[in-house]
């Protein structure tokens, strides 16, 4: 009877630290005043809670605000520092590495050459980087998150099969996890995405979101109701491979016409590479692109529509109104961007297609690394990402 009151409290106790944490991180500087306001807590239970995250350091006094007639109230913040997560981008050609702070900026990157690295030397290469940049760290460690391409089950931070890497059933996230006494989570690189701008989307946070990343490979994470979610075998928005081309290219996957041969940073810098006749990347596209090169705006045109069919799929499934691109082939910008649209709009049942918002996310560069440290974060402030 005891034992079980005791929890009751410690549990009340954990959530009202959540919601004043969760309250500041997103509304901060803020009174403690403003907090019970916002909260429904009493002045009380705000101020014996802040205490506590005073003492640990995840909140901060810095001042006084503005004075509504008494005494100026101590304005309290949500101290971005205090905690540090690793975030991990295994990329097919490099693993990068960051010290990222709670609210998504990096603070220290360090970046290691794969060159053909597989298996166990693959494995090795990821101790070798967290070695280097958990050395000299100057806050507490709150865990460390992996994004990684491939088919990965988050709950148990298993790599079901990372094809380049030569990773099958490799139970990483329980390997890491021992060797360096934190919480670890893996997701898959559009997974990650998709995190990445929930968790830092600040006040823009919205509960349902699909982020789509646009590279190699094609693939979709998604957030629904504050949490990803992976699905029934954690292939969950796994597009990419999905046939839309019956006497298509073949693919990475071993089958023909998946919309990544299509759509794919890979075959956009072949049939690129095609009309010029030379090699021509994605860079030299995108520069055509500008220029007004009648080939260029069609490979741009081609590919963003084939995307945009497979969102209009999405959106008839989900019925979810936000929806952010990024990765490399973003970046082509604006005709690729418009594509995208007029195709999902066009193909969407129209009473839906009214009130989507399809955007290219912010600056893309490191998204994974933000994203795998996101779900870290999420957890230590409380953003109901984790069921
Ligand atoms: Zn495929």
């Amino acid at each position: 009877m005891a034992l079980s009151t005791k929890a009751t409290h410690q549990q009340t106790r954990d959530h009202n630290e959540r919601l004043v944490v969760r309250t500041l991180y997103d509304l901060g500087p803020i009174s403690r005043a403003e907090v019970a306001r916002l909260t429904g807590l009493t002045r009380t239970t705000v101020s014996d809670v802040v205490s506590t995250l005073l003492d640990d350091g995840v909140v901060r006094e810095i001042g006084r605000g503005p004075s509504s007639g008494g005494k100026a109230p101590i304005l309290l913040e949500v101290h971005d520092d205090a905690r540090l997560v690793v975030g991990l981008d295994l990329g097919e050609e490099h693993f990068a590495g960051s010290l990222v702070n709670l609210r998504g900026e990096i603070r220290r990157t360090v970046e290691l050459a794969v060159d053909g690295r597989d298996g166990a030397a693959a494995l090795a290469l990821v101790f070798d980087l967290l070695d280097r940049l958990l050395d000299g760290s100057t806050a507490p460690l709150l865990g460390i998150g992996i994004g990684t391409p491939g088919l990965v089950d988050s709950r148990t931070g298993t790599i079901r099969r990372a094809v380049n890497l030569d990773w099958r059933d490799l139970p990483l996230g329980a390997i890491v996890a021992e060797r360096y006494a934190v919480p670890v989570n893996v997701a898959n690189d559009s997974q990650a995405a998709a995190l990445a701008e929930y968790t830092y989307a600040g006040g823009d946070r919205v509960p349902n979101l699909i982020a789509i990343r646009v590279g190699r490979g094609v693939g979709a994470g998604l957030i629904l109701r504050g949490a990803l979610f992976q699905g029934d075998g954690s292939g969950a928005g796994e597009i990419g491979h999905v046939v839309i081309a019956d006497d298509g290219a073949l693919c990475r996957c071993g089958r023909n016409g998946c919309l990544e041969t299509v759509a794919g940073m890979s075959a956009i810098e072949a049939q690129a590479t095609a009309a010029t006749g030379r090699p021509t990347d994605l860079v030299a596209l995108r520069v055509a692109i500008e220029a007004g090169d009648r080939w260029a705006l069609d490979i741009a045109d081609a590919a963003g529509a084939v995307l945009g069919r497979a969102i209009a799929g999405l959106i008839g499934a989900l019925d979810i109104q936000r929806i952010v691109l990024l990765g490399p082939v973003a970046e082509l910008g604006e005709p690729w961007l418009a594509s995208v649209r007029r195709e999902a709009w066009s193909r969407a049942l129209a009473l839906l297609a009214d009130d989507i918002q399809i955007d290219v996310a912010g600056p893309t560069t490191n998204v994974v690394i933000r994203g795998a440290s996101a779900l870290l974060v999420a957890r230590e402030l409380g953003l109901s990402l984790v069921r």
